[in-house]
């Protein structure tokens, strides 16, 4: 069970009951655009989300995470990096205190106030997400910007019962199509988990395009909880990791500068 001295605190200690934090493909990078290499060869990103079964909503202690029914290859990601269809499993987002703040990637040493994680598993090679999640070429995850701007996006929830960590509800028929920006473009680059046991078993894919979240969307992030009931109450912001050493990895890209 993790102590919340503050996230930031956190994610600094990590490298003591995970040695892996310190190794040589770990998550989130900063991507420093001018030094990404254009790869001609990288094709176009194709999510197939059309009969997508979204299971649940949650306060997972560290973010706010919507489930899928993963028993088919009905709703997966192809294309792109990927050698063949990795099914959706899971999103999940990190924010700030402020909009200075919360994003994991940064680019060009900006970061945006929010971003969305869509974790797809590579259920061609591997019996078990858990399986999966251990393996170099097990996971791939699509992360999206949300910058701040008055016209809003789809309403993830209204609901106040997931301030609470371990709370979670039923959440089905949600799209997360509507969470894809217009342009696909992408960086990407081999990495890990951003959260324990920070397994090195993710291909980063980054798009380039943000999407738009309003103010009162990111607050009700903000109203939610690290802790559960009977806890002091500390509140659930700056769940993001900080950049981590690029350590000679390259960041491709699928579109030109
Ligand atoms: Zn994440």
């Amino acid at each position: 069970h993790l102590r919340h001295l503050g996230w930031s605190s956190d994610t600094l200690a990590w490298h003591r009951s995970y040695p892996i934090a310190q190794g040589n493909r770990q998550s989130p990078i900063d991507i420093v655009s001018a030094r990404a290499v254009y790869d001609p060869n990288l094709k176009p990103l194709v999510f197939s989300y059309e009969s997508c079964a979204s299971l649940n909503i949650s306060n997972n202690g560290h973010s706010v995470m919507v489930e899928f029914e993963d028993t088919d290859d009905k709703t997966a990601i192809s294309g792109g990096p990927l050698e063949n269809p990795f099914r959706l499993k899971q999103f999940h987002f990190h924010w700030g205190t402020n909009r200075s703040q919360g994003s994991e990637h940064t680019i060009d040493g900006k970061p945006f106030p929010c971003e969305l994680h869509l974790v797809h598993w590579n259920a061609r090679k591997y019996a078990t997400f858990g399986e999966a999640a251990a393996a170099p070429d097990g996971l791939a995850v699509v992360a999206v910007f949300l910058e701040v701007r008055i016209a809003k996006i789809a309403c993830l929830y209204d609901e106040s019962i997931f301030f609470f960590q371990g709370t979670k509800a039923q959440f089905s028929s949600f799209n997360p199509k509507c969470l894809l920006p217009l342009s696909l473009d992408y960086w990407t680059y081999l990495g890990s988990l951003t959260t324990p046991p920070l397994n090195e078993s993710v291909t980063w894919i980054v798009l380039k395009e943000p999407i738009s979240i309003s103010e009162k969307q990111l607050e009700k992030f903000r109203m939610l909880l690290f802790t559960s009931e009977e806890d002091q109450r500390i509140q659930m912001v700056n769940n993001f990791r900080p950049p981590q050493p690029l350590k000679g990895r390259v960041v491709r890209a699928s579109f030109k500068a």
